[in-house]
């Protein structure tokens, strides 16, 4: 019996992680469950799930009336929830599925109170990085993170099929998004209601907006650079619409190791909640016949220059990385509020990182400092352009 505290339970990861855990009820138990304002699908999940704590990020107490068949739960509310969650609820495992930068702060009080991390929420360990990777050494030779992220799930797959070989080069691959085949015009007129039609996965919104402008896979760039500890140069992106190869390793021999399958998050969750063991997912299995084609390119700077920026934030080393982050964390928002045009995105982040791309994150304070500085100058360009 594994148990399982869940931030973020209500969104696209936590809900798939509950149905893994609905499908094997005697090998995992959910402890705690958190949500940001969703309470009506909290109290279903409470409801079913029956964990000691329950918590409501984004609301007060005097906020919501706690129904009364669901009052024996020991109910949290504001950040505090968040952090009593990932720390002070007995479990094993922190599911750290919470959207955005706010995951950082739950993810390094997991890891202070000795539990494994798996982890979805990859703008923690973007803007975190070494530090976040200090704190997530293994145990006794057991691993204290696990990612949860399709390609870098496949990725450490693969490297774990490699009887500790090193690698010479990670091939993460990349959709493409709902704007692969866009011209640079269509781009500009892009509409918030084209961004989140995702060709392959069902996400939540932010996460399919960074998708279109590909500031997904930068975010994933810098994700592989810390989980595996690789240099810029190692990571090479390669789009590949299908989505049936999560992502690739090659070794010394010229070998590639690759980890296919459906592209259904339930795969990469379940390997995390299991971890070393493979279950059951009810995700669908690949007809490759049918399937009969897999194409592969390289990414176009011009039309997508997210993932040069990457590379430049990981060579410019510091806070670049969390600058990127906190930038490309406002201007999506602001998108999705209707108030900047999809390709402004970019010139936001390009622009906050030319301006304060420098500031230094060798503590954890000065990673928030410098999120907080991102954010304001980021909201500064957005309200010139
Ligand atoms: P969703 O938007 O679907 O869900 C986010 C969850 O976090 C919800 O439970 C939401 O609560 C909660 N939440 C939102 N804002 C806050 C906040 N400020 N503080 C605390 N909790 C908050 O996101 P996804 O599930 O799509 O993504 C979660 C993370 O996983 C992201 O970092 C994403 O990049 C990563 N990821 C997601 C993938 C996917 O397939 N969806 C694939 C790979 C990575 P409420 O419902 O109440 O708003
Ligand atoms: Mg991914």
């Amino acid at each position: 019996m594994r148990t399982i505290n869940i931030l973020g339970a209500t969104g696209s990861i936590g809900t798939q992680a509950l149905q893994i855990a609905a499908l094997h009820p005697r090998r995992f138990r959910i402890n705690a469950l958190t949500a940001h304002r969703q309470a009506d699908a909290l109290f279903a999940q409470v409801r079913q799930f029956r964990p000691l704590m329950a918590g409501l990020t984004g609301m007060r107490a005097d906020q919501v009336e706690i129904p009364e068949d669901l009052r024996w739960c020991d109910w949290r509310f504001g950040q505090e929830a968040l952090l009593c969650a990932a720390r002070d609820i007995p479990c094993d495992d922190v599911l750290v599925s919470v959207v955005g930068m706010i995951g950082l702060p739950a993810v390094m009080a997991a890891r202070g109170a000795g539990r494994r991390v798996l982890l979805a929420n990859k703008e923690a360990l973007v803007a975190g990085g070494q530090i976040v990777m200090e704190a997530c050494g293994d145990e006794d030779g057991s691993p204290t993170l696990i990612p949860v992220d399709s390609e870098h799930s496949a990725i450490y797959q693969c490297l774990r099929a490699a009887n500790g070989n090193p690698y010479d080069r990670i091939l993460l691959t990349a959709s493409g998004g709902a704007f692969r085949d866009y011209t640079l015009e269509q781009l500009e007129n892009a509409t918030l209601a084209q961004a989140l039609t995702h060709p392959n996965w069902s996400m939540g919104a932010k996460i399919t907006v960074d998708s279109a402008s590909m500031f997904n896979k930068a975010l994933e760039v810098i994700e592989a650079r810390w989980l595996f500890d690789a240099r810029p140069e190692q990571i090479r992106v390669i789009i590949h619409p299908q989505s049936i190869v999560h992502s690739m390793v090659e070794f010394a021999d010229g070998a590639v190791l690759a980890q296919l399958g459906a592209p259904d998050m339930r795969v990469p969750i379940a390997y995390a909640m299991a971890y070393p063991e493979r279950i059951a997912t009810g995700a669908p299995r690949v007809d490759f016949a049918a399937l009969g084609t897999c194409a592969f390119s390289d990414v176009d700077p011009v039309r997508f220059p997210a993932v040069g920026m990457a590379y430049e934030a990981l060579r410019a080393g510091g806070a670049a990385c969390c600058v990127l982050n906190a930038a490309n964390e406002e201007a999506n928002a602001r998108f999705r509020a209707g108030g900047l045009r999809f390709t402004q995105i970019g010139d936001v982040v390009a622009g906050t990182l030319q301006r304060i791309g420098g500031l230094p994150a060798h503590t954890i304070e000065q990673v928030y400092e410098t999120d907080a500085a991102a954010r304001r100058e980021a909201r500064l360009i957005m309200e010139k352009l």
